[in-house]
């Protein structure tokens, strides 16, 4: 580094904390500046009924490379546990197990063919390198190719309305691709385990640790400092303000909010710069959080395919993590629906999601009873990801504004991943070569 050129981050979610961790090694000057009144964004804890535990589940993969050094730099990597999970699967008003080659097959809701081609649908998926290729394909219209109408409707079909609602139609085929990648590169190689890893005091600590060892470079990290605009200055530098109405200059800014978000705060970008940044579409999340006497199954996931259900599935944390260290003892399931960001259901109470979520979970396991159910919290996100629809990364607008020295830097840009914290660094660290080269060119 030559010179100590000033960066303002916008949001202390992974990806703004990551990109300010890269500038502080290499010698800039950094703040960040998030809204809320910690750092992690949707990675960061709530406190239920006296536990501290992350808002929305979260898991680390063995081969979530970015993820672990990441860990490891800020001095956590001893405290990574590594779990055997298993896999469930809720059809046809009964529980499966799903965790190895032996169960799938002998998973009764389909037949033998429709097995194998359900198999081989994932093996095929599992080995395409070109992405580009499925990002024009309908996954509907993929998926039925390669597993036949029978396990569409039955198997697929129910996944997809899961986790996406209706927004199914307009997804690219890239979407199941990256999904199935990341389901296979959780499994061992040869054995086929999964296995799945979590912090000490989960994504709580992570994320506290990753605030301090920011702080302690010298990163200036301003909570409950929510921007409301910036503005390109006559000298080529950037001015922000905060809602407080305090305002900053730096010679560079980087927004890690969603694009919508990110250009609502740049009143000058032009108007059809700002639409095309609005046209990427994300999905929400209601993700209730109830603690439970007792456990419900060995499974970590436990994927649904009835249809009816008001949750996309169901993860049961306690699967994963030690109980009594982490949970005084108490039972964790999470019950999340994927919606769309106008979604009713983020109007309703607690207490309304209560009703309709908790009637089918009891319902769905008749050992348990409503006094089993010790703690009932919902976790809301309007933006989580945005939907891969067809020819999307041909459409997505690039990180670098009209407005000079404004850049916009999101989860939007994984291309050929799932929303996952590995890819939400691997996005930050790539990007910002790009911006840093850009900028040395120009000098
Ligand atoms: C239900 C669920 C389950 C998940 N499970 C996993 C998992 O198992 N494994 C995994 O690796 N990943 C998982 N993820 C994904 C992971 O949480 C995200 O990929 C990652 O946290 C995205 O980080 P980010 O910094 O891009 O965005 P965010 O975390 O959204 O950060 C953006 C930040 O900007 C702040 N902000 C917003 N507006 C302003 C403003 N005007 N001014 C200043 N700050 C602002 C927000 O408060 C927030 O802190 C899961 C996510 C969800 C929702």
């Amino acid at each position: 580094m030559t010179d100590k050129q000033s960066w303002g981050i916008i949001g202390g979610g992974i990806l703004g904390m990551t990109l300010a961790l890269r500038l502080k090694n290499a010698g800039y000057n950094v703040t960040i500046f998030e809204a809320s009144s910690k750092a992690g964004g949707l990675t960061s804890s709530w406190e239920i009924d006296g536990i501290v535990w992350d808002r929305f589940y979260h898991v680390i993969l063995m081969s979530d490379l970015n993820t672990r050094k990441i860990i490891q730099e800020i001095g956590l990597e001893n405290d990574i546990n590594w779990v055997e999970t298993k896999t469930g699967f809720y059809s046809g008003g009964k529980l499966y197990s799903m965790s190895n080659i032996f169960e799938f097959f002998k998973f009764p809701p389909i037949n033998l063919v429709d097995k194998f081609r359900l198999g081989l649908t994932i093996f095929v998926a599992s080995k395409i390198k070109n992405w580009q290729k499925l990002e024009k394909v309908h996954v509907s219209d993929w998926l039925t190719r390669w597993s036949g109408k029978q396990v569409f409707d039955k198997i697929w079909l129910p996944l997809l309305k899961a986790k996406l609602g209706d927004n199914y139609k307009n997804t690219s085929a890239a979407f199941i691709w990256s999904t199935i990648q990341r389901m296979y590169a959780a499994r061992k190689s040869g054995l086929k385990k999964e296995m799945f890893g979590y912090v000490n005091g989960g994504y709580n600590v992570i994320n506290d640790k990753f605030a301090r060892h920011l702080i302690e470079m010298g990163v200036d990290f301003k909570l409950n400092s929510s921007v409301s605009q910036i503005k390109p200055l006559k000298d080529g530098s950037i001015s922000l303000q905060t809602a407080g109405t305090e305002q900053y200059e730096f010679d560079h800014v980087v927004s890690t909010l969603s694009p919508g978000q990110s250009v609502n705060i740049a009143d000058t970008l032009p108007e059809l710069e700002k639409e095309k940044h609005r046209s990427v579409k994300y999905l929400g999340v209601i993700c209730p959080s109830v603690l439970l006497s007792k456990a419900i199954s060995p499974y970590y996931v436990t994927n649904i395919t009835d249809t009816g259900t008001p949750f996309t599935g169901i993860i049961e944390m306690t699967a994963l993590i030690n109980k009594d260290k982490e949970l005084k003892g108490r039972n964790l399931v999470y019950l999340p629906k994927y919606v769309n960001p106008e979604d009713n259901l983020f109007e309703s109470s607690d207490d309304e999601i209560r009703k309709i979520f908790l009637g089918t979970l009891l319902n769905m396991y008749p050992q348990l009873s409503e006094s089993d159910v010790l703690y009932f919290g919902v976790a809301k996100a309007r933006i989580v990801f945005a939907l891969p629809t067809i020819g999307y990364s041909n459409s997505l607008p690039g990180i670098q504004t009209s407005i000079n020295n404004f850049f916009i830097v999101n989860s939007a840009q994984i291309l050929n991943g799932t929303n996952n914290v590995n890819e939400t660094i691997q996005v930050a660290e790539t990007k910002l070569k790009i911006i840093l080269n850009d900028l040395n060119k120009t000098k």
